[in-house]
């Protein structure tokens, strides 16, 4: 099955219904957006692009983004959407990892490749065949359900980025999930775009075309908090995906300015950890409008859900322990946690989190012993380290290399930072271990303060909450942490860091 059929069907049935908004004005409607999506497949077939290529794209967020996307898929090739944050030999390298056939590309990353990297492939930045409309109806050609429909490349916190192939069918069964168990999807309700469209955050417009939504780009091309709740005023029944620090900068400007947010449905969060003070805080300015996901490039957003309707049980007795959880395994897969030897753990018991199911990537690009390693009998192995409680909820320690093993014991860095976090004065924090000549590793605390805390204030804290054994034995105080692209905090630079500072 090829995707495109989604956007041709939407076409036929919702024609004039807002598909794409740019900032408040509406781009294309479902016929415009089929229509430039056609003209994009006719432009690559007669760029000799076949069935199967794959065609990149590296661009900021623009409301052609989509047409580009779905333009390719009608061609029956395959999208690699690129972070438009990378730098040009980055891009370069996963064009030529891929071998792209050609990468549309914004003039502005265009000029930068031409200066800065070799050019893996054609760049095309005239894109004025846009305007130029076939008929929505004209031939899409034709997929299987296993055909590479979106290589994902993994965000590369180690390592270079890996290309997670994703078919039709991990994209339809992901689609279908979001509209049973984040949130049903009527036709012109809004999915906001401020994250990066060639990640997570743009897998979440699949749904949308799917019901006739109306997927809006801002104007400022990301992240302005005014924008972003005017924007939710203006489009009204408006869901975006956020990381935690999206939520937190959203959250934070809500404090002061609270706006309307009758508009609001859902901001789903996920892809990072989410700290249990920050989505209390989040809930307490903009309301009852989140539910969360936990998902790897792997399986997209698919893996568990916390519902709204969870989120905001708060009478029920294990709502902290919910809260703090990713929630319940989706209906597409199957959940085991599992131990070093691939023997099923029971609750309680932390271990690798392994998914199955049809969401389930079928594998890494050229990579079979990547592959073979992260999808062993039939499971994706994570390298996610979490438990399930009785009632079937994970929560995540940690991914498994920034699990410390000190004096024998194991402590997750995100259940210490939990406890800091929780401090008035802190405002961001990173937890990593170092080598200890005494305990095998030691906890160290990076910590970007918001006024006045001592390492002395955060050692009690943390005396008052956690085993000794977990407390850091070493706080440093900085102006940030570093994140990648996507907002995540690098603990391998972290530890980098660490490593220079000892003799
Ligand atoms: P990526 O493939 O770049 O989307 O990164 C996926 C990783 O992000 C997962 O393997 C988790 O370690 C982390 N992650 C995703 N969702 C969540 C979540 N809701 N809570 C905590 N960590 C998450």
């Amino acid at each position: 099955m090829n995707l495109a059929l989604w956007l041709q069907n939407a076409a036929r049935v919702h024609g004039r219904r807002p598909a794409i908004g740019h900032g408040t004005a509406v781009h294309r409607d479902y016929r415009g957006f089929a229509g430039a999506a056609t003209a994009t497949a006719r432009y690559l077939r007669q760029r000799g692009v076949h069935p199967g290529e794959r065609v990149g794209i590296f661009m900021d967020n623009a409301p052609d983004y989509l047409p580009l996307l779905w333009g390719i898929w009608w061609a029956g090739a395959a999208v690699v959407p690129l972070n438009a944050r990378l730098h040009p030999r980055e891009a370069d390298w996963i064009l030529v990892d891929c071998q792209a056939s050609l990468c549309f590309c914004d003039s502005g990353h265009a000029a930068l490749f031409t200066e800065r990297a070799a050019g893996a492939c054609p760049l095309v930045t005239d894109t004025g065949f846009l305007s130029d409309p076939d008929h929505p109806t004209s031939e899409i050609t034709p997929r299987t359900e296993d055909d590479p429909a979106w290589l994902f490349y993994t965000s590369g916190t180690t390592g270079k980025p890996k290309g997670a192939v994703l078919t039709p069918r991990n994209l339809r069964w992901m689609s279908l999930g979001y509209l049973s168990m984040v949130q049903p999807v009527r036709p012109g309700d809004c999915m906001l775009h401020p994250a990066p469209l060639s990640h997570g955050a743009g897998l979440y417009h699949l749904p949308y075309v799917l019901q006739g939504g109306v997927n809006v780009i801002p104007a400022s091309g990301g992240l302005d908090a005014a924008e972003f709740f005017a924007l939710v005023g203006h489009w009204r029944n408006a869901s975006c995906f956020a990381a935690p620090t999206i939520v937190k900068r959203l959250a934070d400007w809500a404090r002061i300015h609270t706006p309307d947010t009758d508009g609001l449905a859902t901001i789903i969060y996920g892809g990072a950890p989410m700290y249990l003070a920050d989505i209390e805080a989040a809930r307490a300015v903009i309301g009852p409008h989140f539910a969360q996901i936990y998902g790897q490039g792997e399986s997209p957003m698919t893996i568990t859900v916390l519902p709204g309707h969870v989120i905001e049980d708060s009478a029920h007795p294990r709502w902290r322990a919910r809260m703090a959880s990713v929630g319940h395994a989706q209906p597409m897969v199957e959940l085991s946690i599992r131990s070093e030897q691939g023997e099923p753990l029971p609750a309680g018991t932390p271990g690798e989190v392994c998914v199955r199911g049809d969401v389930v990537m079928a594998g890494y690009w050229n990579q079979p012993a990547a592959t073979a390693r992260a999808i062993r009998d039939g499971w994706l192995h994570t390298g996610d380290i979490g438990a399930l409680d009785a009632e079937g909820f994970l929560t995540l320690m940690d991914r498994s290399k920034d699990l410390v093993i000190s004096g024998g014991n194991n402590i997750y860095p995100r259940e210490v930072e939990e406890v800091l976090l929780t401090h008035p004065e802190v405002q961001e924090v990173g937890v990593i271990g170092r080598p200890d000549p005494e305990w095998g590793e030691s906890l160290v605390a990076y910590v970007v303060p918001k006024g006045a805390v001592s390492a002395q204030d955060l050692d009690r804290l943390c005396l008052a909450h956690l085993a000794r054994y977990k407390r850091p034995k070493q706080y440093r105080f900085v102006n940030e942490l570093p994140k990648n692209n996507y907002g995540k905090v690098l603990k391998t630079v972290l530890r980098e860091r660490e490593a220079a500072q000892r003799p």
